[in-house]
């Protein structure tokens, strides 16, 4: 990223008021530790220029590149990572390979070793593909032994360059929903169980006070703002940074050296965008069942994969969302007394049955005003 748009970011963003003390800077762009590690030292102070507002620092990583001084870095700026691994060895390495085609499971392990060594949580992005699909207990058992703070899997998707998912056929919905159903099985019958944000999420759905969702973090204008390298802005999902339309051009709605963030959100094109994905969320509030767990998609799958955000479901969402609740779903009925059911709203039961780790489940992750500054 250019300094002259870091600069603008400072400015235009974590020093107004648009900033609040729980936003998240992320760093998320091909591997972020591609670049040295006193980069972003120089970053982060611009960033900060030295007012304190800038708090929670995360990085995306698949940790090849993590060493000494990068573990300085992470303690200095009290940043979390984020590691990508897919799975055990064997799965890893089917996908994530380096430039000159060899797996990359040694190296991620050795960083996680590193992390484990230093005393630094970190958490974990899994992709889930096709390839998964048979081997829900080895995954379970690779990453309880692994024990990240916090483990999401990530469904393969077909969006930007990834033109095809393995996963987008009408057959892989049930493997899907077995696949999950299977998790959160073994985690719930673990004396010791992980913190898996899928499960999380749908536990936080069924106890959640607070009633139907208002919508998903990337349906709503300004939590999430993406800042490319050369200042391009995307808003929503942070995909359509890198989105390209037919006529060749971004999917982006601005550029931060040549606009105030105000006029950004205040723009024909973000009032427009707007409006769409907000047609998009109603269609699914109206239609859907899944809406209280999912809260009306990702508008960067439903332009991918319909070329429009007034839509409601997608192939994205039907594997996602839809088939993943209902696998956990299913583990939840399966692990409740026969007596009980979530619907009845036996909410101490569920706690203490299924959810041993409630106590850091929020009421509802979906309600929370988070916003999210990712930065490439
Ligand atoms: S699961 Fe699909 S159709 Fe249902 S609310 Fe989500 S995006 Fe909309």
């Amino acid at each position: 990223m250019l300094v002259p748009v870091l600069r603008r970011v400072a400015t235009e963003i974590i020093q107004s008021e648009y900033w609040r003390p729980s936003s998240l800077v992320l760093w998320h762009a091909g591997e972020p530790m591609s670049i040295g590690h006193d980069w972003y030292r120089n970053a982060h102070k611009i960033l900060d220029g030295g007012t304190g507002r800038v708090r929670r620092i995360q990085f995306q990583s698949n940790a090849t590149l993590l060493d000494e001084p990068w573990i300085e870095l992470l303690s200095e700026s009290k940043a979390g990572i984020g590691v990508s691994v897919d799975g055990p060895e064997w799965l890893h390495n089917l996908h994530r390979k380096d430039r000159s085609g060899r797996g990359t499971f040694d190296g991620a392990m050795r960083g996680v070793e590193r992390l484990k060594a230093a005393g630094i949580p970190f958490t974990v992005i899994a992709t889930v593909t096709r390839n998964s699909l048979d081997a829900p207990d080895e995954i379970f058992d690779f990453f309880h032994a692994l024990r990240p703070q916090k483990l999401a899997f990530s469904i393969e998707e077909a969006e930007g360059a990834n033109v095809r998912s393995s996963l987008y056929e009408i057959e892989t919905m049930s493997r899907v929903e077995e696949f999950f159903r299977q998790i959160a099985t073994r985690n719930f019958a673990h004396a010791d169980p992980l913190r898996i944000r899928e499960i999380e999420g749908v536990i936080a759905g069924l106890i959640s006070p607070v009633g139907r969702l208002e919508g998903s973090q990337e349906t709503q204008l300004g939590r999430i703002v993406a800042i490319g390298a050369t200042g391009n802005v995307a808003l929503f999902s942070p995909e359509l940074l890198t989105t390209v339309r037919g006529d060749g051009s971004y999917e982006t709605v601005g550029n931060i050296l040549q606009q105030t963030l105000s006029e950004i959100f205040a723009s024909d094109a973000v009032l427009k965008q707007k409006e769409l994905i907000e047609f998009g969320v109603r269609l699914c509030r109206n239609t859907c069942g899944f809406f209280d767990q999912c809260g009306g998609g990702s508008p960067a799958n439903k332009l991918f994969e319909t070329g429009r955000y007034d839509v409601n479901e997608t192939w994205y969402c039907r594997i996602a969302r839809q088939a993943t609740v209902r696998g956990i779903e299913v583990a939840i009925q399966q692990a409740m007394p026969k007596s009980s059911t979530p619907e009845m709203g036996n909410l101490g039961v569920l706690k203490r049955r299924v959810a041993p780790q409630s106590s850091h489940i929020p009421p509802n992750p979906r309600h929370s005003k988070q916003q999210l500054i990712i930065l490439q």
